[in-house]
């Protein structure tokens, strides 16, 4: 199965995304986890990435998709997180997918009200194994330690009022078209994400159970 999970930041995506993945064995490529182990490692796409997501903007796309290419081109099935988030990306996405001979499934998108993502992403705890929490609707069962891995739990910088307030304001511009592409296309459902993760998750599944059974 081949989805990618759209929504503003701080709705739940790399949560559900990681649910998927353990459920259903689907490999969960974050484009966002991506670029921080970059930034990190001081590669030159991370160099150059630091600064857009420093103010919360979008990394150009060329280097996003340089990454993205290199991380699908193995993968029979994938959950893209946090891609594409231009209409440039997902054309160019339909058209790596074109040249492989694969088609995407589904694009589910969570909807957050904009006053909810804020609170969320402001009290988030990330960890390097990919689980997200946070500190008071999803809090770790130790404190500040990842309940899976057991290593310590960070903020994230970009996790900050303002900056998601740039990052949301980002999102409308420059993601929300991706809906009404991906909606033209039949291939576009929408999750009510403003809900605890259990539930959201449930509506997600049942999506994709019958995605499989078809
Ligand atoms: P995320 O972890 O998905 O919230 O992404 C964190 C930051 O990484 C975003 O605010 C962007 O600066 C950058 N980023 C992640 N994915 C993309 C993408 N597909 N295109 C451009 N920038 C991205």
């Amino acid at each position: 199965m081949r989805l990618i999970l759209l929504a503003p930041p701080g709705a739940g995506k790399g949560t559900q995304a990681e649910l998927i993945e353990q459920k259903f064995r689907i490999a969960h490529i974050s484009t966002g986890d991506l670029l921080r182990e970059a930034v990190k490692k001081g590669t030159v796409p991370g160099l150059k990435a630091k600064k857009y997501m420093d103010k919360g903007e979008l990394v150009p796309d060329e280097v996003v998709i340089d990454i993205i290419r290199d991380e699908i081109k193995d993968l029979y099935d994938f959950i893209l997180d946090g891609f594409p988030r231009t209409l440039e990306q997902a054309k160019i996405l339909d058209k790596i997918l074109e040249e492989e001979e694969k088609r995407l499934d589904t694009v589910i998108e969570i909807q957050v009200p904009d006053e909810r993502l804020v609170k969320r992403s402001v009290g988030r705890l990330s960890c390097k194994c990919g689980e997200v929490y946070h500190e008071i609707y999803n809090p770790p069962a130790a404190e500040g330690i990842c309940d899976r891995c057991g290593e310590k739990l960070y903020k994230r910088e970009d996790d900050n009022a303002e900056t998601m307030y740039s990052r949301i304001k980002t999102y409308k511009m420059k993601t929300l078209p991706l809906i009404k592409y991906y909606f033209t296309k039949g291939i576009l459902k929408t999750v009510n994400g403003d809900q605890d993760i259990e539930r959201v998750y449930w509506k997600i599944e049942k999506i994709l159970n019958r995605i499989k059974k078809d």
